[in-house]
């Protein structure tokens, strides 16, 4: 395998970045070794500057669910593109945008676009503290909001992966405010309101946890936190970034029928370019600048050909049984990747939620952070750099989900459980 072009332009790009890297976790430093460079993508795979091509399960970390470069994707973006890149005034897309959105997901009554999925966090926790008049806020150890103050705290993803749960930079007094819980432990949560629920003003939570590998929600347990933020008052975020339109047409809340009062999403609400968004009850929303005093602006929010990506992909994805068959295509795999690792006497399961799906190495079905994090990362390691070598590219993390677009065809899947048959050969070797 070819990676002297690469190697080169990380080279330069160390000198140059911070890791070389305009995002921490792609820097490959939890796998070891070097990232590859991209040249282009189409459908399920990744193509390099070295010419090396790789099934991909990462998907631009989850935006691309009918695959890289898609042909309608694409057209809308050129066709977009011609009438101006950004107007700064409002555009009819944005309209649409938001009409869309609550189509999908009823519970986001009113919407404001905005450009990343950080943003979208950092915007819906100022509007629950405004809302509420109260100042805490409360999270779950292995979730990641995006990298705003308040969420780096026990956050996952990146942070988890490189071994800091709090940033430095993040002043006490802030962090002080954030009060976390293990996902996934009912009573730990009905403790905490009992103590302090008259101080919070909302909690956030990835609904599944894609950020500490993938971790579902136990039977009840969403329904619970909606339980306990009605009865003490405090507002119920579910960030949607991750699991909005992915684990289902209507994400994450529709799949597991609780109604949020507001919602955050981002990845593939853009289909690729830098969106996201949050928004949920209308009684809330209008407190929000200029119908309220809460203050969030931005000057690229909504931008047009941004706009035209996400419809396009939203459009896409409501073709009839779409998430069927990624939900089919995921058990398929897992249930492969499953029995290959047993054939070569690797321990290994898998959680699953329709186009989404975390490898665990450990014998147990894993249902809380510290399951995930006690897994084996020296062989997940290994099996990362076994599958990169036969052409398939997973999260360069033992944290992080993996997803599936529509892209991935029998072909893809065939290619991937060949090569996982001798990587789990060669973890089982050592
Ligand atoms: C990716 C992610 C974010 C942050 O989104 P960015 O666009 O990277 O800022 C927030 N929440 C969740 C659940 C995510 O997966």
């Amino acid at each position: 395998m070819k990676t002297d072009t690469s190697h080169d332009l990380f080279t330069r790009a160390r000198d140059l970045m911070p890791g070389g890297v305009n995002s921490p976790v792609r820097a490959f430093r939890s796998v070891g070794g070097e990232p590859f460079f991209a040249q282009r993508a189409e459908g399920a795979c990744l193509i390099d500057v070295d010419g090396n091509r790789y099934v991909d399960y990462v998907l631009s970390w989850g935006p691309m669910i009918a695959g890289h470069a898609h042909p309608a994707v694409l057209d809308a973006v050129a066709r977009t593109m011609r009438d101006g890149l950004s107007f700064g005034v409002p555009n009819p897309l944005e309209v649409t945008m938001a009409e869309t959105l609550r189509k999908l997901v009823p519970s986001m009554q009113m919407s404001r676009m905005v450009n990343s999925g950080t943003e979208a966090t950092l915007s819906a926790i100022r509007l629950a503290r405004g809302a509420t008049g109260r100042s805490r806020i409360v999270k779950f150890e292995g979730c990641y909001h995006g990298h705003g103050d308040s969420f780096l705290v026990k956050a996952g993803s990146g942070a988890l992966t490189f071994g800091l749960p709090n940033s430095p930079g993040v002043p006490k007094a802030l962090a002080d405010l954030t009060l976390t819980l293990p996902y996934n432990d009912f009573e730990a949560a009905t403790k905490l309101f009992a103590e302090a629920g008259e101080d919070i003003a909302g909690v956030i939570v990835e609904p599944i946890v894609g950020n500490a590998n993938c971790i579902l929600p136990r039977d009840g347990y969403l329904q619970h936190l909606r339980e306990l933020c009605t009865r003490y008052g405090a507002l119920l975020i579910f960030d949607e970034v991750m699991t909005g339109f992915r684990v289902a047409l209507g994400g994450a809340q529709a799949r597991y029928g609780i109604t949020p009062d507001l919602s955050t999403f981002g990845k593939i609400i853009g289909g690729g370019m830098p969106v996201g968004a949050y928004g949920g009850r209308a009684d809330l929303m209008r407190q929000v600048a200029p119908d309220g005093p809460i203050y969030q602006a931005g000057t690229l929010s909504g931008n047009p050909v941004a706009m035209a990506a996400g419809l396009a992909t939203l459009e896409l994805i409501q073709a009839p049984g779409f998430h069927e068959a990624l939900e089919r295509r995921t058990h398929e795999l897992c249930d492969g990747l499953e029995a290959a690792a047993r054939d070569a006497g690797v321990p290994l399961t898998t959680n699953r939620s329709c186009a989404m799906f975390g490898l665990f190495f450990s014998e147990q079905q894993v249902e809380t952070y510290a399951q995930a994090i006690a897994c084996d990362t020296v062989a997940f390691n290994r099996f990362f750099h076994a599958m990169l070598r036969r052409g398939v590219y997973l999260a360069p993390s033992a944290f992080e989900a993996a997803f599936l677009s529509s892209a991935h065809g029998d072909a893809e899947i065939a290619h991937t459980l060949e090569a996982a048959r001798e990587a789990f050969r060669e973890v089982a070797a050592g």
